[in-house]
């Protein structure tokens, strides 16, 4: 009996260990998306985490933005992408594509039918089948340098095509050149969308390891050519190999073509293709392996760890370790290279709510790294970053930098110039910026009135006043831990509270103000857009995410308050959408969610069930959270409900299976959910283990019944930040119904300005 139990046991620790993390993300998870709608808008990234470059199929055309589609049958090539979003789309852009016995070089002729059936996507390597060739086309990813593997069948000599892309706006010519006694090409891809000064390009070389039978170049007007060079608008080359299995190593940096010949070497070297997909993999189980999740369903297991890999992508390395060992990199806002670490493609108005709390727990080194690097992008261009891609892009509302750089350090992350980033944030504060998305557009509206009005010209006016506010509430938080003089924490505390300025008490709302305080009329409360951004008031009377006490009392009390946060979801999903002149995905996703005006699909709202708690609710919180992570995240490509967005809709997903989320970056705490699995365990960095025990958690049993901390009775409906670092275990009965006494006590329930402050 007792072997049999030791044996079994043994069996069962075998299994766990060998469990890869890394084979359950589905990279093709939310790539069933188009302009219209979207499950997702991303694409299949092959990468390591964080990683410089990453791979992804092609489907679409050179240059669209949805680069690959689940619904697609023919693919143009592998891709190296640094696409953040399909709105911003892609820069420094190359694609590789066997193509047979026939030459075909045109991205229309070289397309190739795939299926998904022969078709392998995985975080640290992609693998496909074309079929009509029957070239078996591999990759995996370095950070900055990578292998393809063609399995050619022997006997077939065939051909393998470069593709340097369409040059950008004003910039230099695509350059190419093939060696055919060195096996080697090299070039210059001068793709990008925006965002790059003067010069910008990716640097490339690529080696096969097989003698070349033939090599030549090409373009999209004047199809092969004989050449060994090429120059143009959008160029290319081709080489012809024997059959049988071909490597191509590829190097790339955004700094030199010496520097991507020594990104090639140092990080590719004598590595062989399964060792180098070896350590790519392993980088994944490291990284998915701050948290192991047990129980629950496999689709849910698979969800959670797609989330973390999406969520483990932006921002991307942009820095490159030089000739003598280092860091320096190309700088996307002033063109030179130069010492230091440089992080981006990121939209801080998305990432801000949890995808960077998100990295200070789990990633906290690499997180001070990132804020430093935000740093440096302000020494480089005068600006902290909002939305980057590489550089500073006109996207998006806020100035979030101000939560990001406040909740990095009020977590104690250091080893990065926070007193430079102050002086970045003050700058932000009180400034337009060089697009409308960085700085503060109508700071002098704001700083005057407390809000920028309505009738002044500044579109989005509500929805910038409420975030400015809550960005003065994070300048607050920082003033105090740096010691700032009491009168410059008295102006960002007050201005904390600029976000009263625009609620209407007659009707519950948050609404547009005229600059002679009146009210923006006609008002709407579905009227998406105007005022407002990617959203309606039905979404934007939630943006306080630091007082929510300080709501209520506007509302009337936690009552009104909490009926107002029913009705979210009680109401029907109308829309007015004339300001965008037609219905934008995020609507179309709102409506067909079903769950009232609630609209996960986008980030305005992604707190606001958690606001549950706040209002002493706690027990309707844990029941719609569970209610959302069934029904807004399904496994296989419809994966999200709308925008992936860098991380931030996964990151909810990952906290919130947690029981956990950051309602108030800038405050070292989160409010608590329902947790999704049995046990969650965070391998912490510092060396410790946090464990989340709800061991008779089910699809019925949702509800918290009641909580210890390790070993004590917990009765509030938050937990801190520093409490989770000291490793311990959070246990949690689970009941299926309510708990209708606990965390009602206000001093049980999580961070508010009004009430924690004067405690
Ligand atoms: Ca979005």
């Amino acid at each position: 009996m007792k072997k049999t139990f030791c044996f079994a046991l043994l069996m069962c620790c075998l299994t766990l260990s060998a469990q890869s993390l890394a084979d359950m993300v589905d990279p093709l998870g939310g790539t069933a998306s188009s302009y219209e709608f979207s499950h997702g808008n991303v694409y299949p990234a092959t990468a390591v985490p964080f990683g410089m470059h990453a791979w992804t199929p092609q489907t679409g055309r050179n240059g669209d933005g949805w680069t690959y589609r689940y619904d697609a049958i023919k693919i143009r090539g592998i891709k190296l992408t640094h696409q953040p979003s399909p709105w911003i789309n892609d820069y420094g852009s190359i694609s590789l594509m066997p193509v047979g016995h026939e030459l075909k070089v045109r991205e229309n002729d070289r397309a190739a039918f795939f299926s998904h059936e022969r078709e392998e996507a995985r975080a640290y390597s992609y693998k496909v089948k074309l079929l009509e060739t029957g070239i078996l086309a591999e990759v995996a990813p370095t950070s900055r340098a990578a292998m393809m593997r063609f399995t050619i069948p022997e006997g077939q000599p065939s051909h393998i095509v470069l593709d340097a892309f369409p040059k950008g706006r004003d910039a230099e010519l695509v350059q190419v050149s093939v060696d055919k006694d060195k096996s080697k090409i090299t070039g210059i891809s001068r793709h990008h969308h925006g965002g790059v000064p003067k010069g910008f390009g990716l640097y490339f070389v690529i080696t096969f390891d097989q003698p070349l039978l033939d090599a030549g170049t090409w373009n999209e007007r004047e199809g092969v050519k004989r050449s060994t060079s090429i120059e143009g608008d959008q160029a290319g080359a081709w080489v012809k190999v024997n059959g049988g299995i071909v490597h191509a190593s590829i190097g790339a940096s955004f700094i030199s073509l010496e520097q991507a010949e020594r990104n090639l070497s140092t990080e590719i070297g004598s590595n062989n293709f399964d060792s180098i997909k070896a350590r790519a993999k392993a980088e994944w189980e490291k990284t998915l392996g701050r948290v192991v999740v047990e129980g629950g369903t496999k689709e849910q297991q698979s969800i959670f760890y797609t989330c973390l890999y999406r969520a483990s992508l932006f921002p991307r390395t942009f820095h490159e370790i030089n000739a003598e060992g280092r860091t320096v990199h190309y700088s996307p806002y002033n063109g030179k290279v130069v010492d230091g670490v440089m992080y981006t493609d990121n939209g801080f108005w998305d990432t801000f709510r949890s995808a960077f709390p998100l990295l200070t727990l789990l990633q906290p080194t690499l997180n001070g790294q990132m804020m430093q690097g935000f740093v440096n992008a302000y020494s480089e261009s005068g600006w902290i970053p909002e939305w980057q891609s590489p550089g500073h892009r006109n996207c998006m509302i806020g100035t979030n930098s101000a939560s990001i750089l406040t909740d990095a350090w009020i977590k104690g992350i250091r080893g990065w110039d926070i007193e430079k980033g102050w002086e970045g944030l003050m700058k932000a504060a009180h400034n337009p910026g060089p697009v409308s998305s960085v700085g503060r557009l109508g700071a002098e509206h704001y700083d005057k009135l407390g809000y920028v009005p309505s009738n002044v010209g500044i579109n989005e006016s509500a929805a910038r006043s409420l975030e400015y506010a809550y960005n003065d509430f994070c300048l607050w938080q920082l003033a105090k831990v740096l010691g700032k003089p009491a009168e410059v924490q008295e102006k960002y505390r007050d201005r904390a509270l600029n976000y009263r300025h625009l609620f209407d008490d007659s009707i519950g709302f948050m609404r547009g103000k005229k600059s002679d305080g009146s009210w923006q009329t006609p008002f709407r409360p579905d009227s998406w857009g105007g005022v407002f951004t990617e959203g309606c008031s039905w979404h934007w009377t939630w943006c306080v995410f630091h007082d929510s006490a300080g709501l209520s009392r506007l509302f009337g009390g936690d009552k009104p308050m909490s009926e107002k946060l029913d009705a979210v979801f009680t109401a029907l999903p109308t829309f007015e959408s004339s300001y965008y002149g037609s219905v934008i995905h995020e609507i179309a996703e709102m409506v067909v969610a079903d769950m009232g005006q609630y609209a996960h699909g986008n980030q305005p709202i992604q707190h606001m069930i958690y606001m549950y708690n706040h209002v002493g609710q706690p027990w309707k919180a844990q029941a719609w959270l569970r209610e959302v992570m069934d029904r807004m995240y399904k496994p296989g490509p419809e994966l999200y409900c709308g925008d992936e967005d860098n991380g931030q809709t996964s990151a909810w997903y990952v906290f919130s299976a947690m029981g956990m989320y950051s309602v108030t970056p800038g405050v070292p705490q989160y409010a608590l959910g329902s947790p999704l699995f049995n046990r969650i365990t965070l391998n912490l960095e510092n060396g410790k283990t946090f464990t989340i025990e709800a061991p008779n958690n089910s699809p019925k049993n949702i509800y918290v019944q009641s909580a210890t901390l390790n070993g004590k009775p917990l009765s509030r409906t938050w937990i801190g930040h520093e409490e989770i670092l000291a490793g311990g275990t959070l246990k949690y009965v689970m009941s299926d119904v309510p708990n209708l006494q606990r965390g009602t006590n206000i001093s049980d329930r999580p961070y508010s300005m009004e009430t924690w402050e004067n405690r």
